[in-house]
């Protein structure tokens, strides 16, 4: 692949960045699809008709090596058994390699994404997870200037030599998001995922302009330490109008269950009947984690602001700030399958910005 070095901003006037090495890792999704001679229908291509839509992945400044799970998978089936084996090959190729892009469907990108912000603790190179609207195949498909662009953005170096976005990210269309404030938010569209409570990490249009001031960087003297460790225990419940006492208990009464999300209205809003409190405020005594996420995209939870979220904190729920559903679900299976009953630490943790995914008030 081909780069231009005047291409790229860093720090709007420092234009230099070496070429490296990069792994591009493929778990499958639109991006790895062709349309079948015989059925027409959309399947994840091999590796080696994958290349043949990408010359340009081979020819130039930065060394790609693929390595692709087998089978490759619609997203939809990736959960927390995959985003260990994903954080465990970053972990493995680590000093092999300069960066690394992980090809994955669009539509649990930002869960299996945030998971490995969590599980990759103290990472000092590029992640960038990709995927594309339009299989590869497809003439007008958004994959090759997706998987360039992030390939790109992985190889990318300071003048001192030190990656410029050292983080989980995804880059999708013309954003670099920080992964762990990420949503999926279109089907169709070709800037399929925002991140509402936090600004762009990057943009790329002629010129790729890095916002360093808004990237998180781990401690350099500290190494890379990786926790594969979880816990699914958890679940979303997610208010409405005249929700019903009998869901509510069937969710917080689940046998096994640890923690919750729970999604409540504007602010950090729940109705104020006597029984939805009781029922939380008995979960909570029975060791339950509760944590407030507004439904709302963009904005925080503030309990207290309103009468009707005054009954949350009594019940003991906590505040999950401006955190997005997909990074606290993650988080909450992260912390459980590494502190398991210390229930005091993964609380103390929940209400911590461990690596940019919140902003606590
Ligand atoms: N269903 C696909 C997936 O998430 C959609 C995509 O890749 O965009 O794997």
């Amino acid at each position: 692949m081909h780069i231009c070095k005047k291409k790229c901003t860093f720090a709007a006037q420092n234009e230099f960045y070496a070429m490296n090495k990069v792994l591009l890792i493929s778990t499958g999704g639109t991006i790895t699809m062709v349309r079948d001679k015989v059925s027409g229908a959309f399947v994840p291509a091999d590796m080696e008709t994958f290349k043949a839509y990408l010359p340009e992945l081979f020819e130039g400044e930065v060394k790609v090596d693929i390595e692709a799970f087998h089978p490759l998978f619609d997203s939809s089936d990736i959960g927390p058994e995959k985003w260990a084996q994903m954080a465990q090959m970053v972990f493995d190729r680590y000093e092999e390699y300069d960066g690394f892009v992980i090809l994955h469907g669009t539509d649990t990108m930002s869960y299996s994404a945030s998971a490995l912000s969590f599980m990759l603790e103290g990472l000092n190179k590029p992640v960038v997870f990709t995927g594309s609207q339009l299989p590869v195949g497809v003439l007008r498909s958004d994959a090759k200037e997706n998987l360039l662009t992030a390939i790109e953005i992985a190889a990318a170096k300071d003048e001192d030599g030190n990656a410029i976005v050292p983080e989980v990210t995804i880059f999708f269309e013309d954003r670099l998001f920080r992964a762990n404030r990420t949503t999926k938010r279109n089907a169709e569209h070709f800037s399929a995922f925002n991140s509402y409570n936090y600004p762009a990490l990057a943009k790329a249009g002629v010129h790729i302009t890095y916002q360093p001031h808004l990237i998180h960087y781990s401690d350099p003297q500290k190494p890379l330490t990786l926790h594969t460790a979880y816990d699914p225990n958890v679940a979303v419940l997610k208010l409405f109008p005249g929700i019903r006492q009998p869901v509510v208990r069937a969710v917080l009464r689940t046998k096994g269950l640890k923690a919750v999300v729970l999604e409540t209205f504007g602010a950090g809003n729940a109705p104020s009947d006597k029984w939805l409190y009781r029922e939380l405020k008995a979960a909570v005594d029975r060791g339950i984690i509760i944590v407030n996420k507004t439904q709302c995209n963009t904005g925080s939870v503030e309990m207290g602001l309103y009468a009707v979220s005054l009954n949350l904190m009594k019940a003991g729920v906590l505040s999950g700030y401006d955190i997005t559903t997909e990074a606290l679900l993650t988080k909450m299976m992260y912390l459980l399958g590494e502190h398991g009953d210390d229930t005091a630490t993964v609380k103390r943790l929940l209400m911590t910005d461990l690596c940019g995914e919140v902003t606590i008030a």
